[in-house]
């Protein structure tokens, strides 16, 4: 079995970013693009977004998977080899490294680890399948709340922390009003996140409606409203909007290493080194939303990918690895 010098496990735009660098420094990447473990895709969240708009460079903006597709690639334009396979075990407990799909077993001497975090949901029928369809139901107001069809509309939040509040006051330059919906009647936001909350209830572009769940997703091409549940009283009613965001938390796609790699309260990868991507088994090192809990953003998933390669490859450099 040959050695690989840089094996990437992920392809949404942190790992595909990583292989641009990587194939580009001719260290010829293998990407383990993953199949469908966690219900996810090849490309990762933004295969599940319809419309990217932020992502700089595209002024008319571009869907999610037309991105991915392009990112893919560009990568396998500069030598990038690709595994549409799922990694189902690592042992980075001896060196070169050893990834293991259902199919093949690799030696590596680096591996960067770009397999994200999911958006968590209710898993409503209906939550999921105006989800897929575009039909206004979104886990990121940042990527899908500016789209016209929201203007001037109400709008749902559902959530109590931080995401929620900097979500739904982002949704308020568009919205006429932003409800959130929360399962309690006090957020979880920081107190700079709940005065600012508070501001925009005082204003009038958001309202909370507290000690409620939402029970199911009305509508049938796109949202019309949602069932809300009092948990307190029981009592539940239907509340029209146009509008549904989820902002109850994400799940990082760490199932895999937690018994390899130092990972924080909420499974997120540690990054060993401020400012880097080293992770605490020297050789691996983490790109994306699996390490960072705070951005998530295509470009900064982006980002920290180009930093990964880099960072990997300086360290083959220092080991006179060839
Ligand atoms: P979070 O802090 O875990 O908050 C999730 C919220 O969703 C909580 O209010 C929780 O309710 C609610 N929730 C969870 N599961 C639910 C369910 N099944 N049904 C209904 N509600 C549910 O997640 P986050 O807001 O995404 O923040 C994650 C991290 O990123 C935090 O550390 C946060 O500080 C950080 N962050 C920072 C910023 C910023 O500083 N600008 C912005 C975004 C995020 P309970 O409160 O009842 O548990």
């Amino acid at each position: 079995m040959s050695t690989e010098k840089v094996v990437i496990i992920g392809s949404g735009p942190a790992g595909l970013t990583g292989a641009i660098y990587a194939a580009r420094a001719a260290l010829k990447p293998l990407v383990f693009e993953g199949f469908n473990a966690g219900g996810l895709i090849p490309g990762g969240q933004l295969m599940f977004t319809t419309e990217v708009e932020n992502y700089p460079g595209f002024p008319e903006g571009l869907s999610g998977p037309k991105m991915m597709k392009a990112f893919r690639d560009q990568a396998e334009r500069f030598g990038t080899r690709y595994l549409r396979e799922d990694v189902t075990e690592v042992d980075f407990s001896r060196r070169p490294f050893v990834i293991k799909s259902d199919e093949h077993t690799v030696e590596t001497h680096t591996v960067i680890i770009a397999t994200g975090a999911r958006a968590n949901w209710l898993n409503l029928e209906n939550e999921q399948r105006l989800a897929k369809s575009g039909g206004g139901v979104s886990a990121c107001a940042v990527c899908d709340g500016a789209m016209p069809v929201y203007r001037n509309q109400e709008l749902v939040v559902i959530g109590g922390g931080d995401s929620a509040i900097e979500e739904g006051s982002y949704l308020t330059k568009f919205a006429g009003k932003v409800h959130i919906v929360h399962r309690r009647d006090q957020l979880r936001a920081s107190k700079a996140m709940q005065e600012r909350f508070f501001k925009l209830v005082d204003e009038g572009k958001m309202e909370p409606i507290w000690n409620t769940v939402v029970t199911d997703v009305l509508g049938d091409a796109s949202i019309t409203g949602v069932r809300l549940k009092n948990v307190k009283t029981g009592e539940q009613r239907d509340f029209a909007c146009k509008g549904l965001f989820l902002a109850i938390g994400h799940t990082p796609n760490t199932e895999l290493f937690k018994d390899h790699l130092d990972t924080d309260e909420k499974g997120y990868i540690k990054l060993a080194r401020p400012g880097r991507t080293y992770t605490s088994v020297e050789g691996v090192f983490a790109a994306g939303d699996v390490a960072d809990h705070t951005y998530r953003q295509a470009v900064t998933a982006a980002g920290t990918g180009c930093m990964a390669a880099l960072d990997a490859e300086r360290w083959l450099a220092e080991k006179g690895i060839e």
